[in-house]
């Protein structure tokens, strides 16, 4: 059994880390891309990387926009747990509450677009898979960003020069929008619903983990050059690099069709994982 304490625990300290500061190895990135970048594009990294570092030390969010909140949980088959959508819920909206996050969920998005005050509801995606030990993968989603996220129904003749054409197509047409240098997640296969969650669950690998099948490791290079040479650069400018990084995940399809889904992430790339077993 894996007690709903420890789990609301867990995911109460990593939703409160994940406004605050970045993982360490997106801030290496965006430290790395600013000592290349040129010009304003410079400028721009480096008020980025002061603000991280005001945020982290003074312990306040490193944006305004402190996202909608995505949770993709991976759950054990002999895990015994109760309330797990309600733990991780409360989790989410004491750690905003009490980190004074913004709460930027409305419900009814057609009519009335009352906030909801709480942040809440999360999105979330659930698996259930052989063992005993329970993933929560968490993304605060900035909207900037995910304004800019689309899926393609390609045919699946178009192939590998396709899929490349549409997630630079998705980038000219974001230019500065989505607050470059972006993270990009890229989900390939599956329907037209699966490669969008596919897009997000590529968000959730770290950038210093490739692929781990070597052709979608190399897709993922081709990717991140293909985006850079657009030239966008941080905050539009040009000078720097477009994106970060590029993170592919795929799955089976029909016969008859290619879908790609490309999320676009800011350089506010948070991202969490709370992984618990059961003892
Ligand atoms: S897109 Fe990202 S960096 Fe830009 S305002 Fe939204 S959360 Fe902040």
């Amino acid at each position: 059994m894996i007690s709903s304490e420890v789990v609301y625990q867990e995911v109460y300290k990593a939703v409160q880390a994940m406004n605050v500061s970045l993982p360490v190895d997106v801030a290496g990135r965006l430290k790395a891309a600013q000592q290349q970048a040129e010009g304003p594009a410079q400028a721009v990294l480096g008020q980025i990387n002061e603000n991280l570092l005001i945020a982290a030390r003074e312990g306040i969010p490193f944006c305004q926009d402190t996202g909608m909140v995505w949770v993709h949980v991976s759950l054990g088959e002999e895990v015994q747990i109760r309330g797990l959508k309600e733990t991780i819920s409360r989790a989410v909206a004491d750690a905003y509450r009490e980190g004074y996050f913004r709460s930027s969920v409305v419900e009814d998005p057609l009519r009335e677009r009352k906030n909801t005050g709480t942040n809440l509801p999360a999105v979330f995606h659930f698996d259930i898979v052989p063992g005993r030990t329970l993933e929560i993968y968490i993304l605060a989603k900035g909207f900037g960003s995910e304004n800019c996220s689309r899926v393609f129904m390609l045919k699946p003749t178009q192939g590998r020069e396709a899929v490349i054409d549409s997630v630079c197509a998705v980038m000219k047409e974001a230019r500065g929008v989505p607050c470059p240098p972006v993270v990009l997640g890229v989900g390939i296969g599956g329907t037209f619903d699966y490669a969008a969650l596919l897009s997000k669950r590529a968000l959730t690998r770290a950038l210093d983990h490739p692929h781990p099948c070597p052709y979608y490791a190399q897709l993922e290079s081709d990717l991140l050059e293909a985006v850079n040479a657009l030239g966008i650069g941080p905050g539009g400018l040009g000078g720097g690099c477009t994106a970060l990084a590029v993170k592919v995940e795929s799955f089976s399809t029909h016969i008859a069709g290619l879908p790609v889904a490309v999320t676009v992430n800011c350089w506010a790339d948070r991202r969490a994982k709370v992984l618990l077993s059961e003892i």
